[in-house]
């Protein structure tokens, strides 16, 4: 394979290393601004601390911090980043700096008056129209810095997020608004995991955000029912991309490729760009990941959120006979169409309770059952697209709780959802397989690598642990 010719992994032989540290530095040679997130299964953060994270809008990640990648806080205008109003000359004994964070009902004539600059406002209102309709809604919890010179206002900053600054200052002839974005630097980042309760458990685990998982999951859901087919010892690489402003990190960005090994399956798709600039994600294959069918009615959110904390498949006691599969889920949580059709049923139906029946293309429909109530502005003959809300699960008809139960059937016969085969998309035309190949080739063989490299880790804790707590993976 690729091995030998990447210098990075050869250091893998090397016993007397720590594992992260040598998975790092292949990371390293791989990519300047790789970063390899990775914790040791033995890691378990604690449940509080858990819970805080997930209430931070954007948790560092492990990696960040076990790498000190970010630095502490900083100010957050630099040296350069000095608003150009700033005026050198002026006596600094003269000028106040006040810092306010906005309040929720807070206007800006109202914050001037807080600061004794009523005058204020009435100049403002002299700035152009889309200058003020920036100033019009401020943010609850977003920072206001403002300069008071002489009793009037020299200068305010206003940051509506991260990356925005709206600076207004005092010119010879009234207020000037300029509005700045900060750089934002991209890092690749990497992080690996085996499945012991939950894809959402394991990526919490392996340091993801809730937005990646979730990404992941929705992604990997067009091949994978989260909630029967997964199974303990799953194995997932997931790269992506998160947004740094100066040395912080401010937002995850997209999933660039996955692999995910589910059972004795090996999944691998990326991210791709053609030719002409449309981005869709594709299998090594070149086949379009996204497909007529989802798998699963329900979305990985709401499948994940439900049993997190619980063991794989959550699900009700199956009744039978039985010709569907049932979704536990809360009651209330949205209910989607798995494919673009027509709805051909919209009403009671016996012990179903509340049903939907979608007709398909080639002879395919769907069947959604128990639910609490149906999707609205929708009726009999309403075409409804892939992903659109149909209902939303509830216990009507003969049902123990809220569940979805969920039929699919081919030519009018009963199918099992679970292992029915679905359609797949139509693969990439000959045409675009080249540029295809070439674009995804290097992340592919980044993914073989990082994998490569998360499996001697995992054979390296196995042995660390003295056979004691040993990986529930696979051999
Ligand atoms: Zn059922």
């Amino acid at each position: 394979m690729i091995r030998h010719h990447i210098p990075g992994l050869r250091r893998r032989a090397d016993p007397a290393r720590k594992h992260r540290l040598r998975l790092l530095v292949s990371a390293a040679l791989l990519s300047g601004v790789i970063v390899f997130v990775i914790s040791a299964r033995t890691e378990q953060l604690p449940q509080a601390a858990q819970a805080a994270q997930a209430e931070q809008p954007q948790p560092a990640t492990q990696a960040a911090e076990q790498l000190q990648l970010a630095p502490p806080t900083i100010a957050y205008l630099d040296a350069d980043e000095q608003p150009a109003a700033a005026p050198a000359d002026a006596p600094a004994g003269n000028a106040q700096v006040r810092h306010y964070t906005v309040q929720p009902g807070d206007t800006l004539s109202g914050i001037l008056d807080h600061f004794g600059l009523h005058k204020t406002m009435r100049h403002l209102l002299a700035l152009k129209k889309k200058d003020r309709k920036l100033l019009a809604n401020l943010r609850p919890g977003r920072p206001l810095e403002l300069t008071i010179r002489d009793g009037a206002l020299a200068e305010l900053i206003y940051r509506p997020s991260r990356i925005e600054h709206i600076i207004v200052s005092a010119r010879e002839d009234g207020y000037a608004l300029e509005k700045r974005l900060l750089p934002v630097e991209t890092r690749e980042v990497f992080a690996s995991g085996v499945i012991a309760d939950s894809l959402y458990l394991a990526g919490r685990k392996a340091g993801l955000s809730d937005k990646i998982i979730i990404e992941m999951g929705e992604l990997l859901g067009w091949d994978i029912d989260f909630v029967y087919d997964i199974r303990s010892g799953d194995r997932f690489t997931v790269l992506y991309e998160e947004s740094y402003v100066h040395g912080e990190k401010w937002k995850d960005n997209h999933i660039t490729a996955i692999e995910f090994l589910n059972r004795k399956k090996t999944y691998r798709l990326a991210r791709y760009t053609d030719a002409a600039g449309k981005t869709d994600y594709y299998m090594e294959n070149g086949r379009r990941v996204r497909k007529p069918f989802l798998r699963n009615p329900l979305e990985f959110k709401r499948v994940s959120s439900h049993f997190s904390n619980r063991r794989l498949h959550p699900v009700l006691n199956k009744v039978r006979p039985h010709r569907g599969v049932d979704y536990a889920a809360k009651r209330g949580t949205p209910v989607r169409a798995t494919g673009d059709g027509k709805i051909i049923h919209r009403a009671r139906k016996g012990g179903y309770g509340k049903t939907v029946i979608i007709r398909h293309d080639r002879g395919y429909s769907t069947l959604y059952a128990h639910l609490s109530r149906y999707g609205r502005g929708q009726r009999v003959g309403s075409f409804v697209r892939q992903k659109q809300v149909i209902g939303y699960v509830g216990s009507t008809g003969l049902s123990t709780g809220p569940h979805l139960h969920y039929e699919f059937r081919v030519g009018g016969v009963h199918k099992n959802p679970l292992t029915v085969k679905l359609p797949n998309s139509r693969p990439l035309p000959k045409s675009k397989r080249p540029h295809f190949r070439k674009t995804t080739r290097d992340i592919f063989a980044k993914l073989n690598l990082i994998n490569q490299a998360y499996l001697a880790s995992l054979g390296e804790a196995a042995n660390n642990a003295d056979g004691a707590d040993g990986e529930p993976g696979r051999p």
